[in-house]
C-alpha cells in the first residue's frame, strides 16, 4: 500500500512536471534554430563617413560652397534613407561639424565591425569646367588624377605612399576588394538610372585610388566624389535640399541592391 502510494505521487509529479519538460525541450531547439540562423538574423552595420569636418573644411568651391558641409547634409539624408529602406544599423563617423582623423573614422568602422563603408567626399579641381560623380575603390592606380585627388584627401595620414602600398598588396587578395567593386557597380547603376538623365549628368566613373581612409576600415567599402564644388552647375545643385534627397536616394539604392546580390548570391551556394 505504502510502495503504490509512493508510485502514485512519483507518476503525479512525472505528470506534473511534464509540460515543462516539453516546454524546456522547445526551448533548446528554439536556440538551435537562433543559433543556426544566426547570420541571417544578424543586422547589417553600414557606417557612413560624412569627409573633413571642424578645423577641416575640406574643397572650397563657387559660393564659398564648403565640401564639409555639403557632404554632412547629404551623409544624414542618405542615413535616414538607409534605415528606411533596410534592416540595418547605420552609425556616422561625425554627425556634427566637428574634427575626425583618417585613424578615427577607421576606429569607428572597426569598433561597430561595419559590414559596409561609405565615405562621402566632394570633389575640386582648377578648371571650373570640371564636373561629374566618381565613385572609387580601393586600390592601386596609375591615374594621376585619382592619385592627386587621393594626396588631398590623405591629408592628416601620417602614413606614406609606400606604406599604404604595402598594406593594399596585402589586402588586395581578399574578398573585400572584390566585393567594393560590386558595391561600386551597384551604385553607379542607381545613379545613372535615377540621376544622371534627369540632370544630365555626363561624368559618372567608377575609378580606383589609395584612399586611406578605405585602407583601414577592413569592411567593402567605396569613396564617393559626389560632385565638383568648383563647378558652377554642381555647387549649385550640390546645396539643393531636392538634388541631396534624389541623389541620397540613389545611393541608397545601389546599397540596398548590393545586399539583394550578396543574399541571392548566399542562396545560390
Ligand atoms: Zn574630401
Amino acid at each position: 500500500m505504502a510502495h503504490s502510494h509512493t508510485a502514485m505521487r512519483v507518476l503525479w509529479t512525472l505528470l506534473l512536471l511534464l509540460p515543462s519538460v516539453l516546454w524546456a525541450q522547445e526551448d533548446v531547439i528554439g536556440e538551435l534554430i537562433a543559433d543556426h540562423s544566426t547570420p541571417a538574423l544578424h543586422k547589417p552595420v553600414i557606417v557612413i563617413d560624412p569627409g573633413h569636418g571642424g578645423k577641416d573644411s575640406g574643397a572650397i568651391g563657387r559660393r564659398q560652397v564648403r565640401e564639409k558641409d555639403i557632404v554632412l547634409q547629404i551623409s544624414r539624408r542618405l542615413a535616414k534613407e538607409l534605415q528606411h529602406r533596410l534592416d540595418a544599423e547605420i552609425v556616422m563617423t561625425r554627425d556634427s561639424d566637428r574634427f575626425i582623423t583618417l585613424d578615427g573614422r577607421n576606429h569607428v568602422a572597426v569598433q561597430k565591425k561595419a559590414d559596409l563603408f561609405l565615405s562621402i567626399h566632394a570633389n575640386a579641381a582648377s578648371r571650373p569646367e570640371a564636373h561629374g560623380i566618381e565613385i572609387y575603390y580601393l586600390n592601386d592606380s596609375t591615374d594621376e588624377a585619382s592619385s592627386r585627388l587621393a594626396a588631398r584627401e590623405n591629408k592628416g595620414s601620417r602614413k606614406s605612399l609606400s606604406d599604404l602600398r604595402k598594406i593594399l598588396s596585402t589586402l588586395i587578395q581578399t574578398e573585400s576588394t572584390e566585393l567594393s567593386a560590386l558595391l561600386a557597380r551597384e551604385i553607379k547603376q542607381t545613379i545613372r538610372h535615377r540621376i544622371a538623365t534627369k540632370y544630365q549628368l555626363e561624368r559618372l566613373h567608377i575609378k580606383t585610388a589609395l584612399f586611406y581612409v578605405l585602407v583601414g576600415s577592413q569592411a567593402p567599402s567605396v569613396l564617393l566624389e559626389i560632385g565638383f564644388v568648383t563647378n558652377p552647375r554642381e555647387a549649385k545643385r550640390l546645396s539643393q535640399k531636392d538634388y541631396q534627397t534624389q541623389l541620397s536616394k540613389a545611393i541608397a539604392e545601389g546599397v540596398v541592391q548590393y545586399f539583394e546580390v550578396i543574399k541571392s548570391r548566399k542562396v545560390n551556394l
